[in-house]
């Protein structure tokens, strides 16, 4: 499509605005500072409207239909949080007027029910999104192990971890000490006791895994971490499996977070604003970042911990996207977060059951949210990619692929508690419809996607020399 600079004749105007009433000059701003011609994009309003109506239809998300993205929760985000955070109280809140009753009390009360929900002492709502936050964690594990004079350089992290993991382990300057997962897709205990020495901080676990696996040996894993003096830190991204059925703090979780636009649905926003609290148990309480509110006789109140690891974030979070999650809670309820993992586990379980008769499932367990496929063993070199490059034909997003790399061709699959039968059952035919092409029409894989305005783009290639500007932008 035609970039809007592009579709723009001079003199052209969309807007009708009142004659000018003051000199067009102004006497105070000095000639060398005006701005002069601004090359903006000169349109009338039918073509404005059409330019955004094609944009917006060239989009797709939860709005338009299935998206099991694993690992990701794209589940719906109900549109009452969305009116709700749009209220004109919060909407105006200035955010330096810091004792805007309304907002610090929709704040403590948020975090009081993360805390009840994750078992949790207390939780910082600043970080921006899940790799904030174990980045945050991180920082606290930090600050604790300098408290108690103790010098520990290592972070354990598994194979089938998120990139995130040691992404976040690395820029704090820590040490990557990996352990392998075993043969049923858990991690390997001993492997995990052989690894665990003093000089290990944390552990980071994502639970459950990234093969839709729970690790059921988690109090044992915890009490291995815990007997040499570390932490287990919860990477908690797949928390739509456990919601209201089980509590990390009661594991044996020191400390965790959450992803709002994964669990507590709100939206993804294409890198941001998204919002990754953080939760802890007691002993990590005076580490928090600052500031954090309190009650005190009566009133809501910032308060400054002298052992914090200071403010990771400008103010006080994603204020909205905090606002959206709150409504979400109060609206389903503890009944209804509980129905929230067992329907996001019973879809998932009927898609692994259906789908495993077509492709290979390499961790034949029950599952929790997500499961993983893989392309192993498929006809006519037939690839993931080609996979998902065909349901994009067929009108459907595309699972997260080639993650976890401990699986060949991953396939992940995550369908959420919030969509029907009907969706899930369509989902499948399309999924058996790929296959048998795959076996007698191979060539509508490879060519696949059709019906898009780009098909096959050099992902590696736009990953290290990203052409950031188009050659019609005078900007
Ligand atoms: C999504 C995800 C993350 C990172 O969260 P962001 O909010 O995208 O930064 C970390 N770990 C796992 C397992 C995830 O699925």
């Amino acid at each position: 499509m035609k970039l809007i600079f592009e579709k723009s004749k001079r003199g052209r105007t969309g807007v009708s605005l009142p004659e000018m009433d003051v000199p067009v000059k102004s006497a105070i701003i000095p000639d060398n500072l005006l701005r002069g011609d601004t090359d903006l994009p000169e349109v009338g309003e039918i073509d404005i409207v059409r330019h955004y109506t094609e944009l917006s239809k060239s989009n797709y998300g939860v709005d338009n239909g299935f998206y099991p993205l694993g690992s990701c929760t794209m589940k719906y985000n109900p549109k009452i949080c969305e009116d709700a955070s749009g209220f004109e109280g919060f909407l105006s809140a200035h955010p330096l007027s810091p004792l805007n009753q309304g907002c610090l009390r929709l704040m403590r009360d948020f975090e009081n029910m993360l805390s009840e929900i994750c078992g949790m002492a207390r939780f910082t709502l600043q970080p921006s999104a899940g790799a904030h936050g174990e980045l945050t964690g991180l920082m606290m594990a930090k600050a604790y192990f300098k408290d108690k004079n103790e010098d520990r350089s290592k972070i354990i992290i598994l194979d089938s971890s998120h990139g995130t993991n040691p992404a976040t382990t690395s820029m704090c300057g820590f040490i990557i000490e990996q352990v392998k997962s075993n043969e049923d897709g858990r991690v390997d205990i001993e492997a995990l006791r052989a690894a665990m020495d003093k000089n290990v901080a944390a552990l980071m676990i994502t639970n459950p895994n990234t093969l839709g696996i729970f690790e059921s040996n988690i109090k044992e894993i915890c009490d291995i971490v815990h007997e040499q003096g570390g932490l287990v830190y919860m990477d908690g991204a797949n928390m739509n499996a456990c919601v209201g059925i089980v509590r990390p703090g009661d594991l044996g979780i020191d400390f965790l977070h959450l992803n709002l636009h994964k669990t507590f649905a709100t939206p993804h926003g294409s890198g941001g604003p998204g919002a990754g609290p953080v939760g802890v148990s007691k002993d990590l309480v005076p580490f928090l970042p600052n500031p954090y509110v309190e009650l005190e006789q009566n009133k809501y109140i910032l308060k400054y911990s002298e052992k914090s690891v200071g403010k990771v974030r400008a103010f006080y979070g994603s204020f909205g996207v905090i606002a959206r999650a709150y409504t979400y809670i109060l609206a389903i309820g503890a009944d209804g977060l509980k129905n929230v993992a067992e329907n996001a586990v019973l879809n998932a379980n009927y898609l692994k059951e259906k789908l495993k008769k077509h492709y290979k499932l390499p961790y034949d367990n029950i599952c929790q949210h997500e499961f993983v496929l893989s392309d192993d063993g498929l006809p006519n070199d037939v690839t993931t990619l080609d996979i998902a490059k065909r349901l994009i034909d067929l009108g459907f997003y595309a699972p997260t692929i080639y993650f976890p790399l401990i699986v060949k061709g991953a396939m992940m699959i995550e369908p959420t508690e919030t969509e029907p039968k009907e969706m899930l059952d369509a989902f499948i035919e399309a999924m058996i419809q790929i296959k048998n092409e795959a076996e007698n029409e191979p060539d509508k894989l490879k060519n696949a996607p059709q019906n898009t305005p780009v098909s096959r783009l050099d992902a590696v290639h736009a990953a290290r020399k990203p052409v950031l500007k188009h050659s019609a932008c005078l900007c």
